[in-house]
Protein backbone atom coordinates (compact mmCIF):
# COMPACT_ATOMS: atom_id res chain seq x y z
CA UNK A 1 0.00 0.00 0.00
CA UNK A 2 1.24 3.29 -1.27
CA UNK A 3 1.62 6.19 1.54
CA UNK A 4 -0.55 8.96 1.25
CA UNK A 5 0.87 12.39 0.00
CA UNK A 6 1.73 14.78 2.49
CA UNK A 7 0.38 17.76 0.17
CA UNK A 8 -1.71 17.68 -2.84
CA UNK A 9 -0.37 19.04 -6.12
CA UNK A 10 -2.36 21.98 -6.16
CA UNK A 11 -1.23 22.39 -2.07
CA UNK A 12 2.60 22.28 -3.46
CA UNK A 13 1.27 24.96 -6.12
CA UNK A 14 0.30 27.22 -3.15
CA UNK A 15 2.71 26.94 -0.88
CA UNK A 16 5.64 27.78 -3.16
CA UNK A 17 8.28 26.06 -1.54
CA UNK A 18 11.23 25.06 -3.27
CA UNK A 19 12.42 22.27 -1.93
CA UNK A 20 15.58 20.05 -3.03
CA UNK A 21 17.44 16.74 -1.71
CA UNK A 22 20.94 16.41 -1.45
CA UNK A 23 23.91 14.29 -0.69
CA UNK A 24 27.17 14.45 -0.98
CA UNK A 25 29.29 12.01 -3.80
CA UNK A 26 33.09 10.01 -2.91
CA UNK A 27 34.85 12.93 -3.47
CA UNK A 28 32.21 15.22 -1.46
CA UNK A 29 30.58 17.10 -4.19
CA UNK A 30 27.33 18.06 -3.66
CA UNK A 31 24.41 15.96 -5.52
CA UNK A 32 20.49 16.81 -5.80
CA UNK A 33 18.95 13.81 -6.08
CA UNK A 34 15.61 15.80 -6.55
CA UNK A 35 13.70 18.83 -6.91
CA UNK A 36 10.45 20.30 -7.19
CA UNK A 37 8.96 22.54 -10.09
CA UNK A 38 9.45 25.59 -7.54
CA UNK A 39 13.13 25.18 -6.47
CA UNK A 40 13.68 26.06 -10.57
CA UNK A 41 11.14 28.62 -10.44
CA UNK A 42 12.01 30.52 -7.47
CA UNK A 43 16.10 30.27 -8.09
CA UNK A 44 15.33 31.67 -11.97
CA UNK A 45 17.00 28.58 -13.25
CA UNK A 46 16.36 25.82 -16.53
CA UNK A 47 14.02 23.11 -15.00
CA UNK A 48 15.59 19.89 -15.62
CA UNK A 49 13.34 16.75 -16.08
CA UNK A 50 12.60 13.84 -13.51
CA UNK A 51 14.78 11.58 -15.22
CA UNK A 52 18.00 13.60 -15.07
CA UNK A 53 18.41 13.11 -11.63
CA UNK A 54 20.68 12.87 -9.53
CA UNK A 55 22.08 15.64 -10.90
CA UNK A 56 25.48 17.89 -9.52
CA UNK A 57 23.64 20.78 -7.71
CA UNK A 58 25.96 22.65 -9.21
CA UNK A 59 24.26 22.70 -12.68
CA UNK A 60 20.93 23.31 -11.25
CA UNK A 61 21.79 26.73 -9.22
CA UNK A 62 22.75 29.83 -10.79
CA UNK A 63 26.36 30.83 -10.74
CA UNK A 64 25.79 34.00 -8.93
CA UNK A 65 23.76 31.77 -5.99
CA UNK A 66 26.70 28.84 -5.94
CA UNK A 67 29.10 30.04 -3.71
CA UNK A 68 26.35 30.57 -1.05
CA UNK A 69 24.78 27.45 -1.64
CA UNK A 70 27.72 25.39 -1.37
CA UNK A 71 29.16 26.90 1.77
CA UNK A 72 25.67 26.71 3.17
CA UNK A 73 25.37 22.99 2.34
CA UNK A 74 28.71 21.98 3.72
CA UNK A 75 28.55 23.67 7.01
CA UNK A 76 25.71 21.67 7.11
CA UNK A 77 26.96 18.83 6.55
CA UNK A 78 29.69 19.47 8.63
CA UNK A 79 27.79 20.02 11.95
CA UNK A 80 24.64 17.85 11.53
CA UNK A 81 22.30 20.55 12.88
CA UNK A 82 19.45 22.73 11.18
CA UNK A 83 20.41 25.80 9.35
CA UNK A 84 18.21 28.99 8.33
CA UNK A 85 19.91 31.54 6.33
CA UNK A 86 18.83 33.84 3.80
CA UNK A 87 20.22 35.02 0.93
CA UNK A 88 20.60 37.90 -1.62
CA UNK A 89 21.69 37.85 -4.66
CA UNK A 90 21.81 38.96 -8.24
CA UNK A 91 20.04 36.58 -11.12
CA UNK A 92 19.72 37.92 -14.95
CA UNK A 93 20.12 41.66 -13.48
CA UNK A 94 17.21 41.02 -11.00
CA UNK A 95 18.33 41.18 -7.02
CA UNK A 96 16.29 38.82 -5.28
CA UNK A 97 15.77 37.52 -1.63
CA UNK A 98 15.34 34.13 -0.43
CA UNK A 99 15.42 32.51 2.98
CA UNK A 100 16.82 28.88 2.77
CA UNK A 101 16.31 25.95 5.74
CA UNK A 102 18.24 23.05 5.92
CA UNK A 103 17.10 19.79 7.30
CA UNK A 104 19.73 16.71 7.86
CA UNK A 105 17.98 13.89 7.16
CA UNK A 106 18.99 10.74 9.45
CA UNK A 107 17.77 7.58 8.07
CA UNK A 108 16.68 5.37 10.38
CA UNK A 109 18.93 2.10 9.52
CA UNK A 110 22.41 3.08 8.79
CA UNK A 111 23.66 1.61 5.36
CA UNK A 112 26.58 -0.19 5.19
CA UNK A 113 29.57 1.69 4.40
CA UNK A 114 28.01 4.77 4.65
CA UNK A 115 27.29 6.59 1.55
CA UNK A 116 29.21 9.74 2.70
CA UNK A 117 32.56 10.18 2.02
CA UNK A 118 33.45 11.47 5.78
CA UNK A 119 32.73 10.09 9.12
CA UNK A 120 29.66 8.03 9.53
CA UNK A 121 28.04 10.88 12.00
CA UNK A 122 27.29 13.17 9.23
CA UNK A 123 24.11 12.98 8.01
CA UNK A 124 23.70 11.64 4.66
CA UNK A 125 21.10 13.70 2.97
CA UNK A 126 20.25 17.37 3.73
CA UNK A 127 16.36 18.49 2.80
CA UNK A 128 17.20 21.83 1.49
CA UNK A 129 13.75 24.29 0.86
CA UNK A 130 13.49 27.88 0.21
CA UNK A 131 11.59 30.34 -0.63
CA UNK A 132 11.48 33.85 -2.13
CA UNK A 133 11.28 37.10 0.63
CA UNK A 134 10.63 39.29 -2.01
CA UNK A 135 9.84 37.81 -5.41
CA UNK A 136 10.71 40.02 -8.26
CA UNK A 137 7.67 41.61 -9.65
CA UNK A 138 7.99 41.53 -13.67
CA UNK A 139 8.64 44.90 -15.05
CA UNK A 140 6.85 46.47 -17.92
CA UNK A 141 9.77 47.65 -20.66
CA UNK A 142 8.23 51.30 -20.13
CA UNK A 143 9.07 50.81 -15.88
CA UNK A 144 12.59 49.92 -16.49
CA UNK A 145 13.42 52.34 -18.85
CA UNK A 146 11.62 54.88 -16.33
CA UNK A 147 13.77 53.36 -13.46
CA UNK A 148 16.93 53.48 -15.72
CA UNK A 149 16.55 57.43 -17.15
CA UNK A 150 15.65 58.17 -13.12
CA UNK A 151 19.11 55.80 -12.10
CA UNK A 152 20.96 57.94 -14.56
CA UNK A 153 19.86 61.45 -13.47
CA UNK A 154 20.17 60.73 -10.13
CA UNK A 155 23.59 59.44 -11.26
CA UNK A 156 24.92 62.65 -13.21
CA UNK A 157 23.50 64.95 -10.87
CA UNK A 158 26.03 63.79 -8.17
CA UNK A 159 28.42 65.97 -6.96
CA UNK A 160 30.98 63.37 -6.35
CA UNK A 161 32.58 61.77 -9.31
CA UNK A 162 31.02 58.05 -9.96
CA UNK A 163 32.62 55.69 -11.71
CA UNK A 164 32.09 52.08 -12.02
CA UNK A 165 34.49 49.13 -13.52
CA UNK A 166 33.65 45.44 -14.51
CA UNK A 167 35.67 42.32 -13.45
CA UNK A 168 38.67 42.88 -15.43
CA UNK A 169 39.25 46.55 -14.59
CA UNK A 170 37.54 48.28 -17.76
CA UNK A 171 34.91 51.33 -16.98
CA UNK A 172 31.50 50.66 -17.01
CA UNK A 173 30.18 53.95 -15.70
CA UNK A 174 31.46 57.92 -15.36
CA UNK A 175 28.98 60.16 -14.33
CA UNK A 176 28.87 63.88 -15.58
CA UNK A 177 31.06 64.93 -11.99
CA UNK A 178 34.15 62.19 -13.19
CA UNK A 179 33.77 63.69 -16.50
CA UNK A 180 34.25 67.50 -15.04
CA UNK A 181 36.85 65.75 -12.27
CA UNK A 182 39.00 63.77 -14.69
CA UNK A 183 38.79 65.43 -17.95
CA UNK A 184 37.74 62.58 -20.37
CA UNK A 185 34.11 62.40 -21.82
CA UNK A 186 32.09 59.31 -20.51
CA UNK A 187 31.90 58.13 -25.11
CA UNK A 188 36.06 58.04 -24.57
CA UNK A 189 36.95 56.77 -21.53
CA UNK A 190 34.03 53.72 -21.60
CA UNK A 191 35.94 50.40 -22.10
CA UNK A 192 39.36 51.83 -21.13
CA UNK A 193 41.17 50.73 -17.96
CA UNK A 194 40.85 52.49 -14.60
CA UNK A 195 44.69 53.01 -14.47
CA UNK A 196 44.03 55.74 -17.03
CA UNK A 197 42.68 57.70 -14.23
CA UNK A 198 45.72 56.73 -11.98
CA UNK A 199 49.10 58.51 -11.39
CA UNK A 200 52.16 56.65 -13.26
CA UNK A 201 53.05 55.55 -9.99
CA UNK A 202 50.52 53.91 -8.53
CA UNK A 203 49.50 51.90 -11.40
CA UNK A 204 51.49 48.88 -11.32
CA UNK A 205 49.98 48.12 -7.75
CA UNK A 206 46.72 49.05 -8.64
CA UNK A 207 45.27 45.54 -10.22
CA UNK A 208 46.83 43.64 -7.49
CA UNK A 209 44.80 45.88 -4.31
CA UNK A 210 41.88 45.66 -6.61
CA UNK A 211 42.18 41.54 -7.26
CA UNK A 212 42.50 41.69 -3.01
CA UNK A 213 39.65 43.52 -2.96
CA UNK A 214 37.77 41.21 -4.93
CA UNK A 215 38.60 38.26 -2.96
CA UNK A 216 37.52 39.49 0.69
CA UNK A 217 34.27 38.04 1.28
CA UNK A 218 31.54 39.79 0.38
CA UNK A 219 29.30 41.03 2.81
CA UNK A 220 25.34 40.41 3.15
CA UNK A 221 23.04 42.97 2.45
CA UNK A 222 21.30 42.95 6.08
CA UNK A 223 24.65 43.10 7.82
CA UNK A 224 25.06 46.75 5.41
CA UNK A 225 23.53 49.56 3.84
CA UNK A 226 25.14 50.07 1.28
CA UNK A 227 27.63 47.23 0.64
CA UNK A 228 30.86 49.92 1.27
CA UNK A 229 33.56 48.60 2.01
CA UNK A 230 36.46 50.82 3.89
CA UNK A 231 36.01 54.27 4.87
CA UNK A 232 37.41 56.83 2.53
CA UNK A 233 40.66 57.43 1.15
CA UNK A 234 42.50 60.04 0.54
CA UNK A 235 44.52 58.95 -3.13
CA UNK A 236 45.40 60.66 -6.49
CA UNK A 237 43.98 60.31 -9.44
CA UNK A 238 44.97 61.65 -12.50
CA UNK A 239 43.47 64.31 -14.76
CA UNK A 240 43.65 63.80 -18.67
CA UNK A 241 45.99 66.61 -18.75
CA UNK A 242 48.54 64.63 -16.98
CA UNK A 243 48.00 66.74 -13.22
CA UNK A 244 47.53 65.17 -10.34
CA UNK A 245 44.90 65.46 -8.41
CA UNK A 246 44.20 64.60 -4.64
CA UNK A 247 41.06 63.10 -4.60
CA UNK A 248 38.88 60.73 -1.71
CA UNK A 249 37.82 57.69 -2.43
CA UNK A 250 34.68 55.33 -1.50
CA UNK A 251 34.52 51.52 -2.98
CA UNK A 252 31.65 49.29 -2.98
CA UNK A 253 32.10 46.11 -4.24
CA UNK A 254 28.78 44.47 -5.91
CA UNK A 255 28.14 40.90 -7.28
CA UNK A 256 26.28 41.21 -10.43
CA UNK A 257 25.68 37.64 -11.71
CA UNK A 258 28.43 36.58 -10.48
CA UNK A 259 30.81 38.74 -11.73
CA UNK A 260 32.48 41.60 -9.03
CA UNK A 261 31.59 45.02 -9.81
CA UNK A 262 33.26 47.88 -8.22
CA UNK A 263 31.84 51.57 -7.82
CA UNK A 264 34.21 54.30 -6.52
CA UNK A 265 32.88 57.47 -5.72
CA UNK A 266 35.60 60.12 -6.01
CA UNK A 267 35.61 63.64 -4.26
CA UNK A 268 37.82 66.06 -5.49
CA UNK A 269 40.17 68.17 -2.55
CA UNK A 270 42.30 69.61 -4.15
CA UNK A 271 40.91 72.92 -2.25
CA UNK A 272 41.13 71.22 0.84
CA UNK A 273 44.92 69.33 -0.05
CA UNK A 274 45.92 72.60 -0.36
CA UNK A 275 44.77 74.05 2.65
CA UNK A 276 46.48 71.77 4.57
CA UNK A 277 49.76 72.05 3.11
CA UNK A 278 49.21 75.64 3.74
CA UNK A 279 48.50 75.21 7.82
CA UNK A 280 51.59 72.40 7.54
CA UNK A 281 53.64 75.44 6.18
CA UNK A 282 52.31 78.03 8.47
CA UNK A 283 53.33 76.24 11.54
CA UNK A 284 56.34 75.09 10.77
CA UNK A 285 57.28 78.84 8.85
CA UNK A 286 57.94 82.41 11.15
CA UNK A 287 55.49 85.34 9.33
CA UNK A 288 57.77 87.84 9.56
CA UNK A 289 60.35 86.76 7.74
CA UNK A 290 59.53 83.96 5.99
CA UNK A 291 62.23 81.51 7.46
CA UNK A 292 62.06 78.34 9.48
CA UNK A 293 60.74 78.78 12.98
CA UNK A 294 61.86 76.99 16.49
CA UNK A 295 60.04 74.20 15.94
CA UNK A 296 61.25 73.18 12.54
CA UNK A 297 64.73 73.71 13.50
CA UNK A 298 64.65 72.12 16.86
CA UNK A 299 62.82 69.02 14.44
CA UNK A 300 65.99 69.32 12.03
CA UNK A 301 68.38 69.41 14.71
CA UNK A 302 66.76 66.04 16.42
CA UNK A 303 66.87 64.45 13.19
CA UNK A 304 70.52 65.04 12.61
CA UNK A 305 71.34 64.25 16.21
CA UNK A 306 70.19 60.39 15.13
CA UNK A 307 72.91 60.20 12.92
CA UNK A 308 76.93 59.97 13.54
CA UNK A 309 77.60 62.90 11.14
CA UNK A 310 79.63 66.49 12.13
CA UNK A 311 76.88 69.27 13.23
CA UNK A 312 77.41 72.38 14.78
CA UNK A 313 74.93 75.42 15.26
CA UNK A 314 74.98 79.16 16.45
CA UNK A 315 72.58 81.39 17.99
CA UNK A 316 72.97 85.01 16.82
CA UNK A 317 71.88 87.81 18.43
CA UNK A 318 71.18 91.53 17.13
CA UNK A 319 73.24 94.19 19.64
CA UNK A 320 71.06 96.95 21.27
CA UNK A 321 68.29 95.63 19.01
CA UNK A 322 65.89 97.75 21.51
CA UNK A 323 67.98 100.82 20.55
CA UNK A 324 66.96 100.32 16.58
CA UNK A 325 62.95 99.79 17.41
CA UNK A 326 63.19 102.96 20.02
CA UNK A 327 65.50 105.34 17.06
CA UNK A 328 63.40 104.38 14.10
CA UNK A 329 59.96 102.60 15.11
CA UNK A 330 58.91 99.42 15.10
CA UNK A 331 58.72 99.12 11.28
CA UNK A 332 62.27 99.48 10.69
CA UNK A 333 62.92 97.32 13.36
CA UNK A 334 61.19 94.28 11.24
CA UNK A 335 62.67 95.64 7.89
CA UNK A 336 66.33 94.66 9.98
CA UNK A 337 65.13 91.23 11.04
CA UNK A 338 64.22 90.67 7.54
CA UNK A 339 67.52 91.98 6.05
CA UNK A 340 68.85 89.54 8.54
CA UNK A 341 66.90 87.08 7.55
CA UNK A 342 68.06 87.04 3.98
CA UNK A 343 71.46 87.52 4.49
CA UNK A 344 71.54 84.59 6.93
CA UNK A 345 70.20 82.32 4.79
CA UNK A 346 72.27 83.06 1.76
CA UNK A 347 75.60 82.91 3.74
CA UNK A 348 74.86 79.53 5.30
CA UNK A 349 73.38 77.99 2.07
CA UNK A 350 72.41 74.36 1.65
CA UNK A 351 72.65 72.18 3.79
CA UNK A 352 72.57 73.82 6.21
CA UNK A 353 69.57 75.37 8.01
CA UNK A 354 68.94 79.57 9.00
CA UNK A 355 65.90 79.98 11.05
CA UNK A 356 64.54 82.18 13.32
CA UNK A 357 64.77 81.47 17.19
CA UNK A 358 62.37 84.14 18.28
CA UNK A 359 62.63 87.86 18.80
CA UNK A 360 65.44 89.24 17.36
CA UNK A 361 67.48 86.06 17.52
CA UNK A 362 68.53 83.53 15.07
CA UNK A 363 70.10 80.04 14.77
CA UNK A 364 71.95 77.82 12.54
CA UNK A 365 72.54 74.14 11.98
CA UNK A 366 75.67 73.31 10.09
CA UNK A 367 75.66 69.72 9.45
CA UNK A 368 78.70 68.70 8.84
CA UNK A 369 80.70 71.74 9.63
CA UNK A 370 83.17 71.24 13.13
CA UNK A 371 84.28 73.66 15.30
CA UNK A 372 86.55 75.53 13.09
CA UNK A 373 84.14 75.35 9.81
CA UNK A 374 81.31 76.70 12.21
CA UNK A 375 83.53 79.53 13.18
CA UNK A 376 84.35 80.50 9.98
CA UNK A 377 80.97 80.63 8.61
CA UNK A 378 79.54 82.84 11.65
CA UNK A 379 82.72 85.11 11.64
CA UNK A 380 81.96 85.77 7.77
CA UNK A 381 78.29 86.47 8.74
CA UNK A 382 79.09 88.85 11.83
CA UNK A 383 81.37 90.85 9.39
CA UNK A 384 79.07 91.32 6.79
CA UNK A 385 76.67 92.59 9.01
CA UNK A 386 78.89 94.83 10.24
CA UNK A 387 79.80 96.08 7.10
CA UNK A 388 77.14 96.16 5.72
CA UNK A 389 78.22 94.08 3.55
CA UNK A 390 74.81 93.18 1.55
CA UNK A 391 72.05 94.78 -1.29
CA UNK A 392 68.94 96.10 0.14
CA UNK A 393 66.51 98.73 -0.62
CA UNK A 394 65.85 100.23 2.40
CA UNK A 395 62.67 102.24 2.92
CA UNK A 396 64.95 104.61 5.00
CA UNK A 397 68.75 105.61 5.23
CA UNK A 398 70.09 102.24 5.63
CA UNK A 399 70.63 101.03 9.73
CA UNK A 400 73.77 100.07 10.85
CA UNK A 401 73.82 97.09 13.18
CA UNK A 402 75.56 94.62 14.48
CA UNK A 403 75.15 91.15 15.64
CA UNK A 404 76.73 88.54 18.72
CA UNK A 405 77.07 84.86 17.56
CA UNK A 406 77.86 81.44 20.33
CA UNK A 407 78.70 78.90 17.92
CA UNK A 408 78.97 75.02 19.55
CA UNK A 409 79.61 71.78 17.98
CA UNK A 410 77.87 68.90 18.90
CA UNK A 411 80.26 66.04 20.91
CA UNK A 412 80.52 62.55 19.87
CA UNK A 413 77.33 60.83 21.00
CA UNK A 414 75.39 64.19 22.02
CA UNK A 415 71.98 63.35 21.35
CA UNK A 416 70.22 66.10 23.66
CA UNK A 417 69.19 68.96 21.40
CA UNK A 418 68.07 71.23 24.60
CA UNK A 419 71.62 70.57 25.84
CA UNK A 420 73.37 71.66 22.68
CA UNK A 421 71.06 74.72 22.40
CA UNK A 422 71.79 75.67 26.24
CA UNK A 423 75.69 75.70 25.32
CA UNK A 424 75.32 78.05 22.66
CA UNK A 425 73.60 79.74 24.46
CA UNK A 426 76.10 80.47 26.58
CA UNK A 427 78.82 81.24 24.31
CA UNK A 428 76.41 83.76 23.38
CA UNK A 429 76.20 85.04 26.41
CA UNK A 430 80.02 85.21 26.03
CA UNK A 431 79.92 87.01 23.53
CA UNK A 432 78.29 89.94 24.79
CA UNK A 433 79.62 90.00 27.90
CA UNK A 434 82.76 90.82 26.24
CA UNK A 435 81.68 93.67 24.53
CA UNK A 436 79.30 92.14 21.83
CA UNK A 437 79.95 92.14 17.33
CA UNK A 438 82.22 89.47 18.20
CA UNK A 439 81.54 85.31 17.52
CA UNK A 440 82.39 83.13 20.64
CA UNK A 441 82.50 79.13 20.55
CA UNK A 442 81.69 77.25 23.43
P1 LIG B 1 71.44 93.02 23.49
O1 LIG B 1 72.58 93.62 22.76
O2 LIG B 1 71.80 92.76 24.94
O3 LIG B 1 70.88 91.86 22.82
O4 LIG B 1 70.34 94.16 23.54
P2 LIG B 1 68.95 94.19 22.83
O5 LIG B 1 68.39 95.54 22.90
O6 LIG B 1 69.07 93.59 21.46
O7 LIG B 1 68.14 93.14 23.68
P3 LIG B 1 66.75 93.19 24.36
O8 LIG B 1 66.41 91.76 24.70
O9 LIG B 1 66.76 94.17 25.48
O10 LIG B 1 65.78 93.69 23.24
C1 LIG B 1 65.25 92.88 22.22
C2 LIG B 1 64.19 93.70 21.55
O11 LIG B 1 63.71 93.04 20.40
C3 LIG B 1 62.99 93.93 22.44
C4 LIG B 1 61.79 93.65 21.54
O12 LIG B 1 60.88 94.68 21.56
C5 LIG B 1 62.40 93.53 20.19
N1 LIG B 1 61.68 92.62 19.36
C6 LIG B 1 61.38 91.32 19.57
N2 LIG B 1 60.70 90.82 18.54
C7 LIG B 1 60.56 91.85 17.62
C8 LIG B 1 59.93 91.91 16.34
O13 LIG B 1 59.36 90.97 15.80
N3 LIG B 1 59.98 93.11 15.70
C9 LIG B 1 60.62 94.19 16.24
N4 LIG B 1 60.66 95.32 15.58
N5 LIG B 1 61.18 94.12 17.46
C10 LIG B 1 61.17 92.98 18.15
MG1 LIG C 1 67.92 88.90 22.56
MG1 LIG D 1 69.77 91.65 21.18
Amino acid sequence: MTEPPLTSPQQEEDIAVGVAIVRRDGRGELIATTANQHFFKLLLTQQTGPGSFPAPLETLVPPALWPGFHDTLQACFASDAMRGTEHIGTVHTSTQSWRYSLTPLTPLIQPTPPACANDSATPLEILFTTVAIAPPSPRSAAESATNAARYRAVVDSAYDAIVTIDQSHKITLFNRAAENLFGYSAAEILGQRIETLLPETVRAHHSQNVRKFADSPLTELRQMSPPRMDASNSVFGRHRNGSIIPVEIAISKIDVDGHTEFTAVVRDITDRAQLMDRLKKQAVTDALTGLPNRREFLEFVEKMQRTQDALSVFILDIDYFKEINDNYGHHVGDEVLCVLANVGVNQTGEPSLFARWGGEEFVAALPGADAAQAHAIAEQLRQRFERQDFEHDWRVKPIPFTVSIGVVTREAGEHDVEALMKRADRALYRAKKSGRNRVETG
